[in-house]
């Protein structure tokens, strides 16, 4: 660590990255949805805000999901209302996941003008998650995706279990591909890879990324959402670099998980991808400064340090 509490920056000499990428944050989103007992509202206004003070680009505020299903987020209305008030017209640009129809008329009730569906690689996560199979998904998305896309809303497909599966184990790259490509193709404009289990590795990465380039899908096209269960979060980030993708998930402060998914655990955090690009050079515009208080002042709102570990590091947590 440097005195000033950022990293000494040293290109990597060789390899051709990226000038720049886009963080798109998930803290709210898929940080929250995880935790045992829901998150006051005015909490999560208050996160959002810092967040975007802190310069996230994208912040993903909270799913449409049923309430049954995930009740931590069963205030995304009342939620997005405040932030109405705070933001104005800029909260219909914070992302939003809808999982159906009725998801996406909520959303439209809004205003929102970005949606996120979810899809699964894998058959058993398609069940499990979406209650659908791995082929029925696409006849679920179709409408909400086409009637987003009529009402000029953007759509970003997450896709589940890309590397490993907990019923599985490790998912067919064709699989991916494949799956990954009829997503795009119902209208989606970027697609997230999501390591939900975390169990990739940086090889598994570049084979991936390579193999959606071959099916036609550009890596700008792609964005890559790791967990750090393994440790394998950051390594994988680089490869995905190396790859040339430019967008990258991450939590501020590791928050969060999958609820459906039992092993998987701890999101990228954001200030741990944001330390590693400071230090390549690249550009991504966030302060960290703000985002590790950030992440501070929500780890005192949940009980617990955070498990960043740049988090820890430069706040003095153990
Ligand atoms: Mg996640």
């Amino acid at each position: 660590m440097s005195v000033s509490g950022l990293p000494a920056v040293v290109p990597a000499p060789g390899d051709q990255l990226p000038a720049r990428v886009r963080i798109y944050e998930v803290g709210p989103r898929d940080g929250l949805q995880n935790e045992q007992t829901a998150v006051p509202t005015e909490v999560k206004r208050e996160f959002v805000r810092r967040l975007l003070a802190a310069g996230a680009p994208m912040v993903e505020a909270t799913s449409f999901v049923h309430p049954s299903w995930v009740p931590q987020l069963a205030d995304a209305a009342e939620l997005m209302a405040l932030l109405g008030d705070d933001l104005g017209e800029a909260a219909r640009d914070l992302p939003v996941l809808v999982p159906n129809r009725r998801g996406l008329d909520r959303a439209l009730e809004l205003g929102c003008r970005h949606i996120a569906i979810f899809g699964s690689a894998t058959e058993t996560f398609a069940g499990k998650n979406l209650n659908s199979t791995l082929e029925g998904q696409f006849e679920m998305f179709a409408p909400t995706v086409a009637t987003a896309r009529q009402a000029g809303l953007d759509v970003r497909a997450y896709l589940s279990m890309c590397f490993g599966d907990p019923w599985e184990g490790r998912v067919p790259i064709d699989q991916v591909v494949a799956v990954g490509r009829r997503l795009l193709d119902l209208g989606a404009w970027q697609l997230s890879l999501g390591d939900t289990i975390g169990v990739g590795t940086p090889g598994h990465v570049t084979a991936l990324v390579g193999a959606f380039a071959e099916a036609g899908v550009p890596a700008d096209r792609l964005a890559l959402h790791f967990h750090d269960t393994y440790g394998q979060a950051l390594a994988n980030a680089y490869a995905g670099l190396q790859a040339g993708v430019t967008t990258y998930d991450a939590s501020a402060g590791g928050l969060g998980g999958c609820p459906y998914a039992k092993s998987a655990t701890g999101n990228l955090a954001t200030e741990d991808l944001a330390w590693m690009l400071t230090g390549l050079g690249i550009e991504h515009g966030l302060d960290l400064d703000a985002l590790v208080r950030t992440s501070g002042w929500m780890a005192e709102r949940l009980g617990r340090p955070s498990p960043s570990a740049v988090v820890r590091a430069l706040t003095g947590a153990r």
